[in-house]
């Protein structure tokens, strides 16, 4: 007899399974069963087991469709302040170098998110992580790296920690400490990266703060070298690293992520062929980020034929950040990675779940299988194409986090 403390039925499941031999993984007619948090059994209801229908909550979904639990990979919902008024003074003529001189860009978040208090923050992260879960997402990577000072960087990730413990969301924080050069380092940006290293890695690592390691590598962020410099006190304090790289210029922080057995190579819009080789043999993650492309009103794509020819896995994230994605939903970044990348919505879907998972190293979700977190989204559409064909649209059923039921 089958135990279970929930079962659903009457459901069509998008199982994302590639053991699965179809578009999504998809069971249709099915049921799935929960136990202590985890999957215990799903299948065709013709083959469910035995349960006892008296003892077992029974939840009937009426044909509507079940995904795993959204996973948005690549965040920054950790700041303060707002750059709307910089939006509103570019369109009304003023150049982006005349705003940077104003003390505008990156620096003003920078400055706000260090003069803010640790409530005003939480508050913050918080309310981004309620509208991430409004939208079924359920695991969600927050970086630091608007604080840039020992204090303030620390401050971020101790944050991260809070949320993490009291938010429904189950919250993965990145260390982001190489984001962007502060002021007080303006010219010296080996004694930032030096600082990065020796002073926050060790303490990170020590206080448990973070699982990964980002750098910046770009040519108005972190060179190759200096990346590399940070990757290997990283590995060295035991901690896994990505990169945003490639996003505007080839700088090979894809190869370097692959040289480290990294997690994930961010953005690589300008990623070329062999940069896509690289991530095949290094088993690097792709994380394409629709939104700060659509945001920043780029051009270039990134190489998805590439990427699909040698069978890099593609997750998809909101980037979710005050300068270049202030876009805070995944549903978006579903119909963007369709309508701007030319991804497919099953492709798409994977981003955000199975891939989204192996961007984060997290083994344990992003799947419908058994043994795997019950992190579960009933969705209300006919075909899990509609969950990237349609935006705005209020089409989440039900939410259970580790089996419990989130509204
Ligand atoms: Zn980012």
């Amino acid at each position: 007899m089958l135990e279970a403390d929930l079962l659903i039925i009457d459901v069509n499941l998008a199982t994302m399974d590639p053991a699965i031999d179809s578009p999504y993984g998809a069971i249709e007619n099915a049921a799935i069963a929960i136990k202590d948090g985890e999957i215990s059994w799903l299948g065709p209801r013709s083959q469910l087991p035995e349960i006892d229908a008296l003892a077992t909550p029974i939840h009937k979904a009426n044909g509507q469709w079940l995904t795993p639990g959204l996973i948005d990979c690549h965040t920054h919902i950790l700041f303060a302040g707002s750059r709307a008024n910089e939006f509103e003074q570019r369109l009304l003529g003023t150049s982006y170098q005349e705003i940077a001189a104003q003390g505008g860009g990156i620096a003003s978040t920078v400055t706000a998110t260090r003069l803010a208090d640790r409530e005003t923050l939480y508050v913050n992260g918080k309310e981004r992580l309620n509208s991430l879960l409004k939208e079924g997402v359920t695991t969600v990577e927050s970086k630091s790296g608007y604080g840039l000072d020992v204090e303030n960087e620390i401050k971020l990730l101790e944050i991260n920690q809070l949320l993490s413990e009291h938010h429904p969301i189950d919250v993965h924080s990145t260390f982001l400490g190489a984001h962007a050069l502060p002021l007080e380092y303006k010219d010296n940006s080996q004694a930032y990266i030096d600082l990065v290293c020796d002073e926050m890695l060790p303490l990170v690592a020590e206080r448990q703060l973070a699982t990964a390691v980002d750098v910046f590598c770009e040519n108005v962020g972190f060179s190759y070298q200096q990346t590399k410099q940070v990757f290997e006190r990283a590995q060295a304090l035991g901690l896994q690293v990505k990169c945003h790289a490639e996003q505007l210029s080839n700088q090979h922080g894809s190869e370097l992520v692959a040289d480290f057995n990294g997690l994930s190579a961010d953005h690589i819009e300008y990623l070329d062929e062999a940069g896509v080789e690289a991530m095949a043999r290094g088993d690097v993650t792709a994380v394409l980020l629709p939104g700060a492309f659509y945001f920043l009103r780029e051009t270039q794509l990134p190489p998805i034929e590439l990427l699909r020819k040698h069978k890099v896995a593609m997750a998809i994230a909101s980037d979710f950040n005050p300068g270049t994605a202030p876009l805070c939903s995944l549903r978006l970044m579903l119909n963007m990675a369709c309508t701007l990348f030319r991804m497919t919505p099953e492709e798409a879907l994977r981003g955000v779940t199975a891939h989204a998972a192996r961007a984060l190293g997290l083994g344990d979700r992003g799947m419908l299988k058994v043994g795997m977190r019950a992190d579960l989204a009933l969705w209300n559409i006919s075909h899990p194409a509609q969950l990237s064909y349609q935006f705005g649209v209020t089409d989440l059923s039900n939410l259970w986090i580790l089996g419990k039921l989130n509204q």
